[in-house]
């Protein structure tokens, strides 16, 4: 097939590329510049409206959790994304030969931030912290895409778990000189996912027609915090001494401490299950251990 990807190349697009690239289709990414030189993949700065794929893929947008979140940090966050995503439904209404599917990126930041133990599938709803305004507004523009009979999913993705990026690659250090330690009180669910598992769903949604809207990008298992630090700990077998205080967080980080690490709830990936999708790595030790120690 002839795909088109925006963030081809960060740390998830990377894995996928390689992954489609392997299983032989046609890719286009679409990148700010063009520095990379990947001999199978055509890079470009910009959509032609010539241009036809089978399916589009957007995972481009500033990074969440780089720097906190002044007033024009947000901006920078959500503009990327909604920008990026209404380029794509431009490029969709005036081109003559439309994808049949159309994938783009969420984020389990979605379903807000009250605590909740209740499992957490694609039915529920959001709040208006930021990070589910972010995620609402970034997919009803994707949404758009229905209308003009493409068909839409939307990847609500937990924290990704991979050798080559992500949040791993900041909390590894302190944890391997022993310094990592639970957040708050610990109890916070940390929804995550294998990198395998999050390029296989995003396969997934390519081979299964019958897969439409969002759908859940995360681990059957989810955990606590508290959970997620001794399986860390176990895996670079390191002791975590060093519990981090809410207030403390409050303090460094503000909004994006208390959204992104001092809340969180238990999403479970309900349509991918019900596929019958079968996860490479469904508990939290396993993945860790394959992430670092292989
Ligand atoms: P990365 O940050 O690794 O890559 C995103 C890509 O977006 C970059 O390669 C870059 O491509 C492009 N980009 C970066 N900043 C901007 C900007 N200001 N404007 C336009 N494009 C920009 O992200 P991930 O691969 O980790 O994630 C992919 C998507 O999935 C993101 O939208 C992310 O929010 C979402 N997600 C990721 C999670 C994770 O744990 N990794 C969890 C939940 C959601 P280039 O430089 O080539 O233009």
């Amino acid at each position: 097939m002839n795909i088109l990807i925006t963030g081809g190349t960060g740390f998830i697009g990377s894995a996928l590329c390689s992954f489609l690239i392997a299983d032989g289709h046609t890719l286009v990414v679409v990148s700010r510049s063009i520095k990379r030189n990947h001999s199978n993949i055509t890079y470009v700065t910009q959509i032609d409206n010539s241009m036809q794929f089978d399916v589009v893929i957007n995972l481009a947008g500033e990074p969440i959790a780089n720097k906190c979140w002044s007033h024009s940090q947000k901006s920078k966050i959500q503009d990327s994304r909604i920008n990026t995503t209404t380029h794509l439904i431009d490029y969709f209404k005036n081109t003559r030969l439309k994808p049949s599917l159309f994938i783009s990126g969420s984020a389990i930041g979605f379903y807000g931030i009250n605590t909740t133990n209740q499992d957490i599938n694609e039915t529920a709803k959001g709040d208006d912290s930021f990070s589910s305004t972010l995620c609402k507004e970034w997919e009803t523009t994707a949404l758009a895409a229905q209308a003009l009979g493409i068909r839409t999913c939307l990847l609500r993705t937990g924290i990704v778990l991979g050798k080559k990026g992500g949040a791993l690659n900041k909390m590894l250090p302190p944890f391997k000189l022993g310094l990592g330690g639970k957040i708050g009180s610990g109890q916070q669910w940390m929804p995550w996912i294998h990198i395998d598992d999050m390029v296989g769903l995003i396969t997934l949604c390519i081979d299964n027609k019958n897969i439409n809207g969002a759908i859940n990008c995360t681990a059957p298992f989810p955990v606590t915090n508290s959970a997620f630090t001794k399986a860390l700990s176990l895996a670079v077998n390191r002791p975590t001494l060093l519990p981090i205080p809410a207030w403390l967080i409050k303090l460094l980080m503000g909004q994006m401490g208390q959204e992104l690490l001092l809340s969180g709830k238990k999403v479970v990936p309900a349509k991918a299950l019900a596929s019958g999708y079968q996860f490479k790595f469904e508990q939290i030790n396993d993945a860790l251990n394959d992430v670092i120690n292989t």
